[in-house]
């Protein structure tokens, strides 16, 4: 039952022609499928439908060939060729009652456009962000007059789609209409530069272009980045109050962005719920429209209060929708406890950075909905009444045991230890991991409502005492722990490291100290971990230098969008950051490191060494039993996890969910795919055979 509470969150609201039925609103996000994987695209939309979100959008979509963002896989509608995908997404939405948004964008300078070969266009002869060797071109009258067009066709083709809300793209230093409209990019003499009127010209144009084209069929969203955080170098507060009143009343919808894309999406290292709030509030009271903003949203009431003070009038959500696609649903029904909290780790962010599908630690099932059939919230129930037993309770296995419970099969979760959590439960007690404890949170929270599931703790497992209980399955989820022999990416054999004290990760995360001020520690693992115990250690007030073969710290974390926030950090704590460089021996008091290209060796004073390099399963176990089964009938045994392989918290999780999902099912590593695909459609053969025939 709905607290009354949290009935202002389902009031309707009415945005243009079209009608939210509540105030949640699943904002614009990438995803890693778009063009590339347009089915799975369209069902993971739907499913957020299903949980409850009034409005679903797309991530941004191209709406020409000059706008080009290739390796990035976001969604296009170049053409009409492009219009059946979209259909489809928005189908499967409307299903369920909500309305569905298209997020239009011109990327301009900010695509290089690799795949169409043209050269981007933007306000002004300035080279695209990164370090592509491509300019973009100065756009002309014509060049203005083409974008206004394209734009229009877009909008056209979106409302044959079927879409209900049109977004107008000014957000996140990614479009054409931004670049404009900043001074960081916008130097021109024309009545397009020069004064913020004049800045904000093209905006305005397309938002009446597009008004005008969709003539009250859909509504028109405006999403716009409301400060650039580089003071007066680009927009800032002052300029955007100054936009509202020349443009404040046109779109439909405001949805106000703070930042770049690392601001807007900031990791829960660096900032808690709500960071934009500050950038944003009051800016309502400038329009009479409706505005929707994010923040990391996963507590109720902070959404209640973002609408009871005026700040918003909907919950924009990325994260916690992909955290958890029924966040709408659990409010309305009372279920706060069953709500999948994001974490704010940014595992979602690293889909798009490496053009794959979106995946999430928290939610194993996105990004699988259609191609492995997984869903949220529910799961095949049980096919046989085997009995499984599940090793250890780190994230896989409590994945693993939770997942099975609501199959229906009877689980026994085994734990060493006197605590759930394994890795997790170690990793969030180290700086700005806190909100990652949520990964066992909300497992825990499961556990409990199954009476079907036994958990055990303190219960350190042998090979003899599983085989003796007589269980049909065992999952062996545990874990791995860190290397000490400095075997990882740039050593693949031991280190000579005899004299010295060598800490590795799990020493450190157990409690250990180096002995002494000086701490070398070598990272070439490249994701958070190094560089959250250069941190630590730094903090507690050692002397810590960082060494990795990287050129910077914690490289892996660009996908995450952290490592200039890292890099940053570990510079004012004082460590000092030694790139290019791997540790290559030492003695009691000091450690080598050689330069990656030249080889030149430099010596470190140090006391200790703290090595984050690489893991090794905790396979012993398995191995015991595989040899007391190897002469009598035994259970089915399966690595799970870190234990498997090791790898990140999410794949842990998706891991442990899969041993759930294929429980009982045949193997699904044969020799096909175990997942759908769609496979990209052939042209005609009349389309191919001129072009190879000779003259
Ligand atoms: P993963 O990330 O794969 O879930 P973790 O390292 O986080 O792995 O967790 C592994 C868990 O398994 C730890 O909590 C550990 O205490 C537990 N464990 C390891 N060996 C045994 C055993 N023989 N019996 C019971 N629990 C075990
Ligand atoms: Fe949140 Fe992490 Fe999931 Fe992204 S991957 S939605 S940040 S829990």
């Amino acid at each position: 039952m709905r607290d009354p509470r949290f009935d202002i969150l389902f009031e309707p609201v009415p945005i243009g022609p079209v009608t939210a039925r509540n105030r949640f609103f699943q904002v614009p996000h990438c995803n890693g499928m778009g063009h590339k994987d347009p089915t799975a695209h369209a069902v993971m939309r739907g499913v957020k439908a299903e949980g409850g979100w009034a409005v679903v959008c797309t991530e941004e979509v191209e709406i020409h060939h000059s706008t080009d963002v290739t390796p990035y896989v976001e969604g296009r509608i170049w053409d009409d060729a492009d219009i059946p995908a979209h259909e489809r997404l928005v189908e499967l939405v409307h299903e369920h009652g909500s309305l569905a948004g298209i997020e239009l964008v011109h990327t301009g300078m900010l695509a290089p456009n690799l795949w169409v070969r043209q050269p981007p266009l933007g306000p002004a002869h300035l080279a695209v962000p990164g370090t592509h060797p491509v300019q973009a071109r100065r756009m002309d009258a014509q060049d203005i007059a083409d974008l206004r067009r394209w734009h229009r066709q877009a909008v056209a083709r979106s409302l044959r789609a079927g879409y209900d809300l049109v977004y107008v793209y000014a957000g996140h230093g990614l479009t054409t209409l931004q670049h404009f409209l900043s001074r960081r990019y916008n130097d021109r003499g024309d009545e397009y530069g020069g004064s913020l009127s004049n800045r904000a010209r093209l905006l305005r144009e397309v938002l009446e272009d597009t008004l005008d084209e969709v003539d009250g069929r859909a509504a028109v969203a405006c999403r716009i980045c409301v400060d650039e955080l580089i003071g007066d170098h680009g927009l800032e507060r002052g300029e955007i109050e100054e936009v509202l009143g020349l443009v404040g009343e046109l779109p439909d919808l405001w949805d106000f962005m703070v930042g770049e894309w690392d601001f807007d999406s900031i990791t829960s290292r660096f900032a808690d719920e709500g960071a934009q709030e500050a950038y944003v509030r009051g800016l309502k009271q400038l329009t009479s429209k409706p505005v929707v903003g994010v923040g990391r949203f996963t507590s109720p009431d902070t959404m209640v209060r973002m609408i009871r003070d005026g700040v918003l009038d909907l919950i924009g959500s990325a994260r916690p929708s992909i955290a958890d696609p029924f966040l709408p649903r659990k409010i309305e029904e009372g279920r706060f406890d069953e709500i999948r909290e994001c974490i704010g780790c940014n595992i979602c962010v690293t889909g798009d950075h490496t053009f794959t599908p979106l995946r999430c630690t928290q939610n194993p099932s996105m990004g699988e909905e259609w191609r492995r059939g997984w869903h949220p919230e529910r799961m095949r129930p049980k096919t046989t009444d085997a009995k499984v037993l599940v090793v250890g309770a780190g994230p896989a296995g409590l994945e693993a045991a939770q997942a099975l419970g609501k199959r229906g099969y009877d689980v026994v979760l085994a734990e060493a230890t006197s605590e759930l959590g394994g890795r997790v439960a170690r990793e969030a007690l180290l700086p700005g991991l806190a909100a990652w404890i949520r990964v066992v949170d909300y497992r825990k929270g499961q556990l409990d409502r199954l009476a079907n599931v036994e958990v055990a703790r303190g219960s350190h497992l042998s090979a003899e005492e599983i085989l003796a209980y007589g269980f049909d399955h065992v999952a062996l989820a545990t874990g791995a722990r860190w290397r000490s022999d400095g075997v990882g990416r740039w050593h693949t054999r031991p280190l000579s490291l005899a004299g010295m004290e060598v800490l590795t990760p799990d020493d450190v995360m157990a409690g250990t100290r180096p002995r002494g001020a000086r701490v070398v520690l070598f990272d070439d693992d490249h994701y958070y971990l190094g560089g959250v115990l250069a941190e630590l250690l730094a903090g507690e007030g050692r002397d810590v230098t960082l060494v990795t073969p990287e050129a910077r710290v914690s490289e892996w974390t660009v996908n995450t969008m952290e490592q200039h926030r890292i890099q940053r950090r570990l510079l004012e704590l004082g460590v000092t950051v030694i790139p290019s460089h791997a540790l290559v021996g030492g003695a009691a008091d000091v450690a080598r490191a050689a330069c990656v290209y030249t080889g030149q060796e430099r010596e470190l004073p140090c006391d200790s060494v703290v090595l984050v390099t690489a893991r090794l399963p905790e396979g012993a176990l398995a191995d015991e039993l595989g040899a007391a089964i190897e002469d009598r009938d035994g259970p089915m045994v399966r690595l799970v996890g870190d234990a498997w392989a090791p790898g990140t918290i999410a794949a842990a999780v998706w891991d442990g969910h899969r041993y759930a999902e294929e429980l009982d099912e045949p193997a699904s590593d044969g020799d096909e795919p175990p997942f759908l695909r769609e496979v990209v459609a052939l042209a005609p053969a009349a389309d191919v055979i001129p072009a190879l025939r000779a003259p």
